[in-house]
């Protein structure tokens, strides 16, 4: 009945905005919620001056509780190690600070990358953008003109990936209207969404969302960013049911890190349940190195034999091609696996 869709479209979009404002802050609760006794780890808690602590309660419950070297709660848990200044690491490790105009970045010959948003539900620890200038990057529909002006005037620009933070942190009427602007440029032909919000909050798929992809003329792509098969459950594959119906290609890509994923069984069994869930495994990531989360990085080589492993015994097509990204190269950098 069609009086009643805007009613559930309400119900789920009140959810999700709902489900954002009880995003967990506190480590001390973080650790409270499983079961942990925070006291014996208040040395940590003050790395969140670094880098705030935001977790979805949704996340949290797929943690294990009462360990403390959970892969999940390892992505997320602030430490005392984040103050450590390490050589080789930088604040912008893919130098991302060459805006063409407010909220645009041209790093790629034919695709450009809008910061929807600032801010995300979930903060990663080992995030390349813990220290992006957000403030400086997150225009409103008004202060859009110029970055909508320059795709407009490049013709070589044919796919536009939206970004953050988390882009889908932006309201579900944000992202039509800018979707729609984006319409009117005849060369643009694909929109690619960077997004966690799904995995660590899968109310935010809503049927306005789900609606505004499929009906625009553009291609609409999702690459999703999930590290560890424990953060595969049901919840999330229900969120995902209406975009899988709604034939929305699935992408995923994940980071390689030590101590949550940097062992190949553990990639193994990611890669064939993503592809069950029906999001194709697309890159492996080396470890970005951004200041402050040295501790997650994995050698190159420890990298490789890994890799290997997984080539070894995945199907080629659940095979996550294995990339580094170096500031200033015009595509990811495939790494050598011989
Ligand atoms: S969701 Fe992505 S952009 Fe946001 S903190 Fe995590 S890694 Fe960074």
């Amino acid at each position: 009945m069609p009086q009643i869709i805007p009613q559930i479209e309400k119900n789920l979009h009140t959810s999700w905005q709902k489900d954002l404002r009880e995003v967990v802050t506190e480590p001390k609760v973080l650790l409270q919620m499983l079961n942990i006794n925070p006291d014996d780890y208040l040395q940590h808690f003050k790395a969140r001056k670094l880098f705030p602590v935001r977790v979805p309660k949704s996340f949290i419950n797929r943690m294990v509780k009462g360990d403390i070297n959970d892969p999940l709660l390892k992505q997320v848990m602030p430490l005392s190690q984040e103050f450590i200044i390490a050589d080789g690491y930088s604040t912008d490790p893919l130098e991302e600070h060459d805006t063409v105009a407010e909220g645009l970045l041209h790093k790629y010959h034919n695709r450009v990358l809008m910061v929807v948003k600032a801010g995300c539900a979930v903060n990663c620890r080992y995030c390349f953008r813990r220290h992006f200038p957000y403030q400086d990057n997150s225009p409103n529909k008004q202060r859009w003109h110029e970055a909508l002006t320059y795709i407009a005037q490049h013709n070589s620009i044919t796919e536009v990936i939206f970004s953050g933070g988390d882009p889908l942190m932006a309201s579900d009427e944000h992202l039509a209207w800018l979707i729609n602007q984006l319409e009117q440029i005849p060369h643009v032909k694909r929109i690619r969404i960077h997004s966690r919000l799904p995995v660590v909050m899968p109310s935010r798929v809503t049927m306005g969302l789900v609606n505004t992809l499929k009906k625009s003329p553009l291609k609409c792509v999702i690459v999703l960013h999930i590290n560890h098969p424990n953060e595969l459950n049901e919840e999330l594959s229900a969120a995902l049911e209406s975009l899988r119906v709604a034939r929305i290609p699935l992408f995923n890509q994940s980071v390689l890190l030590k101590g949550v994923n940097d062992n190949a069984s553990c990639l193994i069994s990611l890669c064939e349940n993503l592809f069950d869930m029906g999001i194709q495994p697309y890159y492996l990531h080396l470890f970005d190195a951004v200041q402050g989360a040295a501790h997650f990085d994995v050698e190159e080589e420890k990298a490789k034999i890994i890799a290997n492993e997984m080539l070894a015994k995945l199907s080629g097509f659940m095979m996550p091609k294995l990339v580094r990204e170096i500031a200033g190269q015009p595509n990811k950098t495939p790494i050598n696996l011989a």
